[in-house]
């Protein structure tokens, strides 16, 4: 009888009747079908402050005005929605490779196309949002320090762990970004020395920017000359309000 017993003998097969696109649920052989993966798009304008996508620059908007960064700028290189979501949901926690090998492609044409930006920074460091230790237990690997290897590579500048996390927060989703402020201030140390230099923080994901604001205020207090942050994907608006 030709049940399971057959797909299970023939495995690539079996294996691509299984495999579905992260995106829309179609059988496709890759993580993501050409319709969904052609709907990933490079952020094309943006607010240069806070990283929030707009159909061209602006060097502030009205979703970051009121709000203190202590980041010199913000690079967002693609808009946080789907299918991008699903991939990256894969790759933090299924620890998908298929989905790591497409992160690394998409990361590596945007900083292509925003080589002139990121390059008029002219960096001396790049530094990964840090995991708390008892996080690294659980999740095992920082999707940070991942993509911060890749830009250190790519831009030929050296990355390093300039600060280190010494107080563990609860997750952050859905609050807003002064109660983000307050549940991770105090958050992060300095591990080293940054006085004087032009530093970009990678990150997977930036949401109210609350995370990364602390890491620059230690970085700034440390004596760093700038601070900008590099984000994969950046959600499409600032968290005022509980939702
Ligand atoms: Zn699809
Ligand atoms: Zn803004």
């Amino acid at each position: 009888m030709r049940g399971k017993g057959f797909i299970n003998s023939l495995p690539l097969v079996g294996w691509f009747l299984l495999s579905r696109c992260r995106g829309c649920g179609v059988p496709s052989p890759s993580l993501l079908c050409p319709q969904c993966l052609r709907k990933i798009q490079i952020v094309d304008g943006s607010c240069e402050r806070c990283g929030l996508p707009y159909p061209q620059d602006v060097p502030i908007c009205g979703s970051c005005v009121d709000k203190r960064l202590h980041l010199d700028s913000v690079i967002a290189l693609y808009p946080y929605r789907s299918p991008l979501k699903e991939v990256l949901h894969s790759w933090k926690f299924g620890r998908s490779y298929r989905a790591w090998k497409l992160i690394r492609e998409l990361f590596i044409s945007a900083m292509e196309a925003k080589k002139e930006k990121i390059e008029a920074i002219s960096p001396h460091l790049v530094v990964p949002v840090p995991l708390h230790w008892r996080r690294k237990w659980t999740r095992e690997f920082n999707q940070s320090a991942l993509l911060s290897s890749l830009a250190g590579k790519l831009l030929s500048v050296p990355v390093e762990e300039a600060v280190k996390r010494i107080r563990h927060t609860s997750p952050q989703r859905g609050s807003s970004f002064r109660e983000r402020k307050k549940n991770i201030k105090g958050a992060f140390a300095l591990k080293g020395e940054v006085r004087g230099k032009r530093i970009i923080i990678v990150d997977d994901v930036a949401t109210t920017l609350a995370t990364a604001s602390e890491i620059g205020r230690t970085l700034e207090k440390g004596g760093a000359l700038e601070v900008h942050l590099l984000v994969l994907a950046r959600v499409e608006k600032m968290y005022d309000t509980k939702d």
